[in-house]
């Protein structure tokens, strides 16, 4: 049947959702936190997207994170298009896979060896597991706001105490499955202290996103930072940095390079990428010392595979994405597009007389209707979130695409030119008088 025949996004949404769960394939898609109709794509080039309806929007989603050249980019064209037709998949390794892993290896000195797979959740639940066979120990701590896929043990969401094993957050998980989840609040030593102190032996890993991108913007403070590393060192616990949406985002050797800068010496154990690295087609990783990711199969005791992981289109799209943003300046144009428009979005703030904050890192960036940066998730949910959604939808409707949830990151690719950011600018004015 022809797409073409179909023109509403009305219209689209009804048949998808017949025949798919709230007629889409990823929750925050259906536009549930914001309220109306998901609009469906037909196609997007540069820094924009096109809906059924034949609509242009200013896309500041990018897939999420990976489209971080822009749309249809000709040197990745270019490269998945030639792999694609040497093969689309053998079941074997391939150089590509190599080259991509050296390539990941040589911009992140944290990381002497990799595994790729195909998702940000695989690569996050691969890499706990990996902890827990390495040290032996079955206790886990993760940050509530945090998100590093949809794996059982991390469906979690803090108990009733301090420094309490969590409660699962979907059904379908038993409790049983999370009992060795320690949900903790982000930013808040002090509690990091009281966990270790409780558990510290039995604590595998401590798993965060380095600059969480999965409540808005929050910055870790740095000596929260030190703080871990410390902690996870004194105890023999691993540091997990989930950079699937930070690496090769806010900087070219993710945020755990900016944190490095500050903190002298400072590395995590483990790594986990993903977003960025398959350039939008599915790819992901985790990597680590030789010696931790020694332990995985075929080496090590840790079992671990995948039938299309290192898929040879997608690890060349990886490659070609890699290969334009190691290029000099890159992350200096990027960065300076993306503070551009999160300071114009503050200045709009000012004028309008709406408290609006905002922050940015690279080409990843948060605002919120509120009078100071949010610290942690519970202060991100208490942003004006009727505000934020009707701010959304008049953005939406002068051709700008946000991420449909107060939560979400913001993302500004290479293809965004001085001419889209002050656009943007024009119609956030605008929004933010509605
Ligand atoms: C997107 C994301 C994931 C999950 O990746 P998928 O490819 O969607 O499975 C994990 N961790 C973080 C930090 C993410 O942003």
């Amino acid at each position: 049947m022809s797409t073409e025949a179909r023109s509403s996004n009305e219209a689209a949404f009804a048949r998808a959702q017949r025949v798919t769960p709230g007629g889409v394939n990823s929750p925050v898609r259906a536009f549930r936190a914001v309220g109306g109709t998901p609009r469906f794509i037909r196609r997007a080039e540069g820094p924009f997207m096109w809906d059924i309806e034949g609509r242009r929007y200013i896309d500041y989603i990018g897939s999420w994170g990976p489209m971080i050249l822009g749309h249809g980019h000709p040197a990745v064209l270019e490269a998945v298009t030639r792999a694609a037709s040497q093969g689309l998949s053998f079941g074997a390794p391939t150089e590509a896979e190599a080259e991509l892993a050296e390539a990941i290896v040589a911009l992140v000195p944290s990381v002497e060896q990799l595994r790729l797979v195909s998702s940000g959740t695989e690569a996050a639940m691969s890499a706990l597991r990996l902890a827990r066979g390495a040290t032996g120990r079955a206790k886990i701590i993760k940050f509530e706001g945090c998100y590093h896929g949809h794996a059982d043990a991390l469906l979690v969401k803090a108990g009733s105490g301090l420094a309490t094993f969590g409660h699962p957050t979907s059904a379908g998980v038993p409790p049983e499955v999370v009992q060795h989840t320690l949900v903790l609040e982000y930013n808040n030593p002090a509690q990091l202290d009281e966990a270790f102190t409780t558990h510290g032996h039995d604590i595998a890993c401590v798993v965060i996103e380095p600059i969480a991108g999965n409540m808005n913007f929050v910055r870790p403070s740095l000596p929260f930072v030190a703080r871990l590393r410390e902690l996870c060192t004194r105890h023999g616990a691993l540091l997990v940095f989930d950079e699937v949406m930070t690496g090769f985002r806010v900087a070219l050797g993710g945020a755990q390079s900016l944190y490095a800068q500050a903190l002298p010496g400072f590395r995590p154990d483990v790594s986990v990428f993903g977003k960025v690295i398959g350039g939008g087609m599915p790819l992901a990783a985790f990597g680590g010392t030789r010696e931790v990711m020694g332990k995985l199969a075929p080496l090590g005791p840790v079992y671990q595979a995948g039938t299309l992981s290192g898929n040879p289109v997608a690890t060349a799209c990886g490659l070609a994405t890699l290969r334009e943003i190691v290029k000099p300046g890159f992350f200096e144009t990027l960065a300076g597009k993306t503070r551009s428009l999160i300071d114009g979005l503050a200045a709009a703030g000012r004028e309008a007389g709406v408290p609006l904050v905002s922050d940015c890192e690279g080409g990843m960036f948060g605002f919120f209707f509120a009078d100071a940066l949010p610290q942690n998730y519970d202060s991100v949910m208490a942003t004006d979130k009727a505000r934020f959604n009707r701010f959304f939808h008049a953005m939406l409707e002068r051709g700008v695409y946000l991420a449909p949830a107060l939560y979400e990151a913001g993302f500004v690719s290479a293809a965004h030119g001085d001419a889209e950011i002050e656009a943007t600018l024009e119609a956030a004015r605008s929004a933010l008088r509605v």
